[in-house]
């Protein structure tokens, strides 16, 4: 069985020390072993990204900016082979992985515009023949840990964009499908990437709590769950670095009474029950304001629900995969139980889904709750699965408390055809990232993708401008040539424009 290796200074290693099993999920076997980092091994890329950054700091962005040409150009030519790797791994079928594809791709194509970006800020005359600008530089090593759901697309979010400022950068996968991940930055390195500028480390909490503790790191962008955000925002910011945590999700879509019906069933069903319910923007309570659009939605989805079709996401045609992992979906079924017993109405139970031919797989099937409450258990926690929960309540101010009231703030959206109940709602609605009509509304990589509340600890969202300003650090350049002849006096008083 092959092992999947680190990439160090432009090398694969296997480094010293312990492996976990990589399984595929449509069939419960494992298929590869992957290396887990030792603190030596983390400290062996972070060696190399900090002699790396000298050069690559001074590298003009025109010449980084090519790089990243030629990477978009290899991803795009490798996508067959990419999505096939993540779908082996993560399970989600092969048109949504190379979806997720093409999303990170766009960042790519941000982080090309690396001369613009980093032009900074410029005024002649701040006073007399005093120029002053603004320069945007580089941290210098950087690291970034990721989670399975998007193994290709959130590290696109992240080290294309860090390394066009300048950074080098250290990459800490997740363990449970690195092989897409690594294959792609590979192909940054066949790009023309200098040695260590990237290096890829794959581990577990060993690996992560050295990149957190090692001084030369800077800055950390996260990925993942909220307790592991938590505890890495206030670990890296213990120690003096920048850190963007992005944590976890329980995102919302309410249903008005004059909703067009038949596409916000349609966009439901994708957001629901797309890449399985393991993407932190997936829709997971639809809020209906009123009983007639509840009964209504369910009379229409719950036969689409039940024709979903469902199998080893490597086959193509599908809606849906397996679950990543034999405890994901033991966690998605107990969550159902829960909803069972808390007295939910279960409409549609994916519980002992099986797929001929992969009896071994982790599936569970679409699965709709109805009358759900905002003190069950199903309503509170993120349960990453392909498990819809309808909320009946009132009025738009009903839906919107609810929401506002939620622990989490990652995404959300509303279905109508009133202007003025969607401006109220984009106005006053607790969340980072806000549909009207669209269900997903995940920022094109020229904006910034981020939640509120405990969906994200730190101070800037993730890629487009916000990353350029999470990777770069002002400085403040005040410059003047006095005059040769010239002597000027000792000033006392404070300088300013206004004498
Ligand atoms: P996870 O938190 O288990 O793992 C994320 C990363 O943290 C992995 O690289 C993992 O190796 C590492 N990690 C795990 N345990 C750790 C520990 N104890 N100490 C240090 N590091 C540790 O998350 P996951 O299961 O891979 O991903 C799913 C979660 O990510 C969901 O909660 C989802 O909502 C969230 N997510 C959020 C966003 C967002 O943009 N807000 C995007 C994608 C996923």
């Amino acid at each position: 069985m092959s092992t999947i290796q680190h990439l160090i200074h432009g090398e694969l290693v296997t480094g010293e020390g312990r492996t976990a099993d990589v399984f595929n999920p449509a069939t419960g076997e494992s298929t590869r072993k992957v290396a887990l980092a030792s603190r030596a091994t983390v400290q062996q890329a972070i060696d190399s990204a900090k002699a790396a950054f000298p050069a690559w700091r001074n590298t003009p962005p025109a010449k980084r900016a090519q790089v990243m040409f030629r990477f978009k150009q290899l991803l795009e030519q490798n996508e067959a082979e990419i999505s096939r790797l993540i779908s082996e791994e993560h399970g989600k079928t092969l048109e949504d992985a190379a979806g997720e594809l093409k999303r990170g791709i766009e960042n790519v194509e941000y982080a090309s515009a690396a001369p613009e970006i980093l032009k900074g800020e410029y005024t002649r005359n701040v006073g007399p023949n005093i120029d002053a600008w603004s320069d945007f530089q580089p941290l210098g090593v950087v690291a970034g840990i990721t989670p399975f759901n998007f193994p290709a697309m959130v590290p696109l979010w992240m080290y294309p964009l860090a390394i066009a400022c300048g950074n080098c950068f250290i990459l800490k996968p997740s363990e449970r499908d690195p092989s897409s991940t690594l294959l792609i930055a590979e192909l940054l390195h066949q790009a023309g990437l200098p040695k260590g500028v990237l290096n890829v480390v794959h581990g577990d909490k060993e690996a992560v709590d050295a990149l957190i503790e090692a001084p030369e790191v800077k800055a950390i962008s996260f990925v993942g769950s909220t307790p592991i955000a938590e505890y890495i925002y206030a670990e890296g910011t213990k120690r003096g670095k920048r850190v963007q945590a992005l944590g976890g999700a329980k995102n919302h879509a309410v249903l008005m009474p004059d909703a067009d019906l038949d596409n916000a069933v349609s966009a439901l069903m994708g957001a629901a029950y797309g890449s399985c319910g393991e993407r932190c923007m997936a829709i997971s309570v639809a809020v209906c304001v009123g009983d007639q659009i509840a009964d209504a939605l369910v009379q229409k989805i719950v036969p689409q629900i039940k024709g979903l079709k469902i199998g080893a996401g490597t086959n193509c045609g599908l809606d849906m995969g397996p679950l990543v992992t034999a405890a994901a979906r033991d966690k998605v079924v107990g969550y159902i139980d829960d909803g069972v017993a808390a007295g939910a109405e279960l409409v549609v139970d994916g519980r002992g889904y099986r797929v001929a031919g992969h009896e071994d797989g982790y599936f569970v099937g679409g699965t709709l709750f109805d009358r759900v409450t905002a003190d069950m258990r199903i309503y509170q926690e993120e349960i990453f699965g392909p498990v819809l929960c309808i909320v009946r309540v009132g009025s738009l101010e009903e839906a919107m408390q609810l929401i506002n009231d939620h622990e989490y703030g990652n995404g959300t959206c509303i279905f109508t055809r009133d202007g003025e109940a969607a401006r109220l709602f984009c106005d006053e609605i607790e969340v980072g990232m806000v549909g009207v009509n669209v269900p997903l509304p995940v920022p094109v990589s020229y904006h910034s993708f981020g939640g509120w509340k405990r969906s994200l600890f730190g101070d800037l969202h993730a890629y487009g401008p916000d990353g350029v300003r999470f990777y770069t650090r002002r400085k403040a350049i005040t410059q003047r040539w006095p005059q040769r002849a010239s002597h000027e006096a000792a000033q006392f008083a404070f300088p300013s424009n206004n004498s």
